[in-house]
């Protein structure tokens, strides 16, 4: 411990990469401080302690997600013969809304108590800011500051939703993820703008319960992700009611009583829509403005605002470290932030040497047919290795409890391997519990299994995962 300092380790932002980092180091006795604050929403929305996550983020995501597909199931509870239950009733937003949040704050108290009652740990629910290599202004919400110092600084301040320059109020006349989860009215007919993860899991969810829903696509669905399987995703939620508006962004949203007036051009032509709600998702930005990064040069791409660190997580500066969303070339995922301020921990103060890897990252987007995979895309195996070398073995499937309310479309799961090799370098599956199978196969992926290994396994039948040890048509 260096007496010089108040903390041994100061860390700016208490999300999921900030307070593994916190605790982590207060488990080996180190002196912890930690300033989390949250800046309101344009509508002012605020909430608790957690980070995005719990708050804003995975947490309420899933929980809605859910939701909607509880009630999908409503069709195989009549066709199975559960009385009293109506196929066609509607869903009640505030019930929703009220049990959602009755669960966030029940991690809010979790992390709050854990926070004031650990010991080592000194937790400041302010603004941080750098003011010198060692030290940190802590700003409250009145304005006043105090100043800590500390021997090792670790910024995990995370990200905010985008917003497009060009349209003018754009800020007060959409909503954003920041205040989805606890919106206070039904948000009714809505457009939501982008095509990627949180995009797509919203509409899904919308649609799900109910709301007449159309998604706004730039381009792609799903940039970075198997297009294949982005565009079977796109079609299931036709079959569901989710329109598409594709290769347009709105040129003009104006309130019109209260409602959204909404103007775009599709080949040519000026179109218009009125809705309840427009909900933007078009990306995250770094939560970095006003942190005095340069001014104590810590080093930032000045577009993005992320922060540029090394692969041991250090910055420009040899004490001060950046974990988690705001950082440059990171995946922007809770299980990476966690594990990414785990291993900082161990260099720092137990001569591990681990660094955080990125590649085989399993991942799940939870549209209402979720999508888990792991690996190469096609299209980044076929750019990389050439399509000749490759083999990409799939599967299209239904699940057995579909067939009792005969529902629509169908699961689909591939499987790219390298001829030379047999390694399977991608696994894609979309279908129930996408989170769940793709765990499993994650560890496949990450220990270089091979396409044999797999035909090796016996399936567990009936299951859908079964399929992906079955497959044996290539494409
Ligand atoms: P954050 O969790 O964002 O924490 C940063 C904290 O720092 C915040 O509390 C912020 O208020 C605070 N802060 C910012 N500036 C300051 C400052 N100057 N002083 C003090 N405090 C400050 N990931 C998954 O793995 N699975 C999912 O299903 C998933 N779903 C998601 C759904 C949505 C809608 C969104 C938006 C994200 C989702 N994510 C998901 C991504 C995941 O939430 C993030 O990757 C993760 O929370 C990042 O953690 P972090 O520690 O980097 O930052
Ligand atoms: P992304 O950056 O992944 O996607 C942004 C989307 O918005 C793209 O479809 C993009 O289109 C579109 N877009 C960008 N700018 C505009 C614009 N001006 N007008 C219209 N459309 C635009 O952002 P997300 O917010 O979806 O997700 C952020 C991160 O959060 C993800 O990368 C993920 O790591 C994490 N997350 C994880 C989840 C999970 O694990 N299940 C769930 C939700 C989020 P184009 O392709 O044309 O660029």
């Amino acid at each position: 411990m260096n007496p010089q300092y108040q903390y041994d380790i100061f860390v700016i932002g208490g999300g999921s990469g900030g307070l593994t980092v916190v605790d982590e180091a207060q488990k080996l006795g180190k002196r912890v401080g930690l300033a989390d604050y949250i800046k309101p929403s344009p509508h002012g929305t605020q909430w608790g302690t957690g980070g995005t996550c719990p708050n804003v983020g995975c947490i309420p995501k899933k929980l809605m997600h859910m939701t909607a597909l509880i009630g999908e199931i409503r069709h195989e509870l009549t066709a199975t013969g559960w009385q009293g239950i109506n196929p066609h009733s509607n869903h009640d937003w505030n019930t929703l809304v009220n049990e959602v949040q009755r669960q966030v704050k029940g991690i809010n108290k979790a992390n709050d108590d854990w926070l004031v009652t650990t010991n080592g740990i000194t937790y400041y629910n302010k603004l941080g800011k750098l003011k010198d290599d060692h030290t940190i202004e802590l700003i409250d919400k009145d304005g006043q500051s105090e100043f800590v110092t500390a021997e090792y600084i670790v910024i995990a301040v995370g990200s905010r939703p985008s917003f497009p320059s060009d349209i003018p109020n754009v800020k007060l006349l959409t909503i954003t993820s920041d205040d989805l989860f606890s919106l206070k009215k039904a948000p009714g007919k809505t457009l939501v703008i982008g095509a990627s993860y949180v995009a797509l899991e919203c509409a899904g969810f919308l649609t799900g319960l109910g709301y007449d829903v159309t998604v706004m696509v730039r381009s792609i669905l799903l940039r970075g992700f198997d297009q294949e399987m982005a565009e079977r995703i796109g079609d299931f939620m036709k079959i569901q009611g989710t329109k598409f508006i594709r290769g347009t962004i709105p040129n003009s949203i104006e309130d019109v009583e209260g409602k959204r007036l909404v103007k775009w051009i599709l080949n040519g032509q000026e179109q218009s829509e009125i809705y309840d709600t427009v909900l933007l998702a078009i990306g995250r930005s770094a939560d970095t403005q006003n942190l005095g990064l340069e001014q104590v040069g810590v080093q930032i791409n000045k577009e993005s605002g992320k922060i540029i660190a090394n692969e041991t997580d250090l910055t420009s500066v040899q004490n001060i470290f950046a974990i988690g969303d705001c950082v440059q070339g990171r995946l922007e995922l809770t299980p990476t932030a966690i594990m990414c301020g785990k291993r900082l921990i161990k260099r720092l103060y137990c001569n591990g040497n681990q660094i955080m890897e990125y590649s085989d990252v399993s991942t799940t987007v939870f549209t209402p047919l979720e999508y888990g995979c792991v690996g190469y895309s096609e299209e980044a195996a076929v750019k990389k290795f050439g399509r000749e070398n490759l083999k990409i073995f799939t599967s299209e499937f239904t699940p057995l409890f579909w067939n009792f309310a005969n529902r629509k479309g169908t699961c689909y799961a591939k499987l790219i391997v390298k001829k030379d090799d047999d390694i399977v370098i991608g696994f894609h599956y979309l279908g129930p519990d996408a989170a769940e199978v793709t765990q499993g196969f994650g560890v496949v992926i990450k220990l270089k299994a091979k396409k044999n290994d797999l035909d090796n396994v016996v399936g567990i039948h009936p299951s859908v995962a079964e399929e992906i040890v079955q497959m044996q048509t290539w494409k």
